[in-house]
């Protein structure tokens, strides 16, 4: 399932990623632009915007209702009866969206904190933009969110 996201909705687009999904966002207020990239890629509208969605006459589209992030998550898979696939978490870049790629440890020495390269043995990379991902870092907290969502807490 792929998606496209308009601005005011980057951490959700951001969180969908982390989840393994491809997420187009857009960065500027251009409904054209928008629309012939949903239809061309086949992506859902994902927006709070409501009068983009009134003008709306061709696509998938749902109307983000919440301001929180973990709410927005969650009606995304509620709406769509999605079930997130663990294999598939991690495996894109959160700033690009491209996927990544393993890379071995001895190659990014130097390239991340030391006591980062001291203790993780698992590193991937994204071949667009250059970032290296790890598992202790920002997505340390996902899994933990997910399962809040899960259990219906919000936050
Ligand atoms: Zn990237």
């Amino acid at each position: 399932m792929k998606f496209i996201l308009t601005p005011e909705l980057g951490r959700l687009s951001k969180w969908l990623r982390i989840l393994g999904f491809d997420v187009a966002y857009i960065s500027r207020d251009d409904i054209t632009a928008l629309i012939i990239q949903a239809l061309r890629d086949n992506r859902i509208i994902l927006t709070r915007n409501t009068r983009l969605l009134n003008k709306l006459r061709v696509g998938r589209a749902i109307g983000i209702k919440s301001d929180s992030v973990s709410l927005q998550l969650k009606q995304v898979l509620g709406d769509l009866n999605i079930r997130v696939d663990q294999q598939n978490m991690f495996s894109r870049c959160t700033i690009c969206n491209t996927e990544l790629s393993r890379v071995d440890k001895e190659k990014i020495q130097g390239k991340v904190p030391e006591y980062v390269f001291n203790t993780q043995e698992e590193f991937f990379s994204c071949l667009a933009c250059r970032r290296i991902y790890w598992a202790g870092t920002h997505w340390g907290n996902v899994r933990r969110c997910l399962e809040e969502i899960r259990s219906g807490v919000s936050s």
